[in-house]
């Protein structure tokens, strides 16, 4: 692949989330593609922006640190994607604070989840869990892999199937609120997107609603490019985010090895996301 320097991913993952790459791994693998621009954008998470702040020095590509949050909405789960265009360093220790009422939730929630599958007899250890994930986020693919190494799945994707999917009745739904989430991007200034729109299965009508909704509490794009969205979901992404004045956003949600089919940079070899789309970012935020 050569991606002429032209191209960018601006949503992936490490493995301080549900990724399998560490951060300077990943960062080294996007130089390697010639991409121009990078964003690591874990779960609930900014634990490897340094990390990777460092690689991209000595790689010489572009970086913007970044994470993704969940939160609901409705019935509906949604993930919206923060980005940060100044002063990372001035405001890391302060972000890395408020993060926490997050990663509180997601450990309890991952707590529910370890007892409900214990109550089926079905018993993973959730300190060794943890262990084993120091410091970083840890998600139902984490879960997925210890119920893998007891034998009670032997893949990511039946784990997910049979016990780990977003109506499985061992996982509660996030108790995190869109507005909470809404409420940190503004306090520490992200270029906030909602991330990959066509996921959540929502009618155009009910599409529509979430992102006016979303448009009044201060979202600034759409995640127009996506490796789950086809080059007709962009089309009508891009009108969308016209109608309410929305900028555009775009990336693979890479996660390595987790997700191998997804590559950085070109998805599932379709998806292209020029570098124009990060200087209109850049550009939005900073007429804001
Ligand atoms: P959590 O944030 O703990 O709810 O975990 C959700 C994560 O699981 C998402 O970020 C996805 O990347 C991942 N995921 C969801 N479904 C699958 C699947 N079928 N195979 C692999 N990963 C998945
Ligand atoms: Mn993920
Ligand atoms: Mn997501
Ligand atoms: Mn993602």
């Amino acid at each position: 692949m050569d991606l002429n320097n032209n191209f960018i991913d601006l949503h992936t993952h490490s493995n301080k989330s549900d990724g399998s790459f560490s951060p300077s791994e990943l960062i080294r693998y996007a130089a390697s593609k010639n991409l121009a621009a990078i964003a690591l954008s874990d779960h609930d998470t900014m634990a490897g922006i340094k990390e990777a702040i460092k690689a991209a020095e000595s790689e010489n590509i572009r970086f913007i640190p970044a994470i993704e949050l969940g939160a609901v909405y409705g019935k509906k789960e949604v993930h919206i994607l923060g980005y940060v265009f100044d002063n990372y360093e001035a405001k890391c220790k302060a972000i890395d604070k408020a993060l926490k009422n997050f990663s509180d939730k997601r450990k309890q929630r991952n707590l529910e989840i370890v007892e409900r599958l214990r109550k089926d007899n079905i018993s993973l250890d959730f300190e060794e869990l943890e262990k084993e994930s120091e410091g970083s986020s840890i998600t139902r693919v984490h879960i997925a892999k210890a119920l893998i190494r007891k034998n009670y799945a032997d893949s990511i994707s039946f784990a997910f199937e049979k016990y780990l999917s977003d109506d499985s009745k061992y996982v509660p739904e996030k108790s995190i609120l869109v507005k909470d989430v809404m409420d940190f991007f503004k306090q520490f200034n992200f270029y906030t997107s909602l991330a990959h729109p066509c996921r959540y299965k929502l009618s155009e009508a009910d599409l529509e609603k979430l992102i006016r909704d979303l448009a009044k509490m201060g979202l600034d794009a759409l995640e127009v490019y996506h490796s789950s969205q086809q080059p007709s979901d962009s089309t009508m992404l891009k009108k969308l985010a016209k109608k309410y004045d929305l900028g555009i956003s775009g990336g693979s949600d890479f996660h390595g090895s987790n997700k191998p089919d997804i590559d950085i940079g070109i998805g599932y070899g379709g998806l292209r996301v020029p570098l124009s789309v990060l200087s209109n970012m850049e550009r939005d935020f900073l007429a804001k």
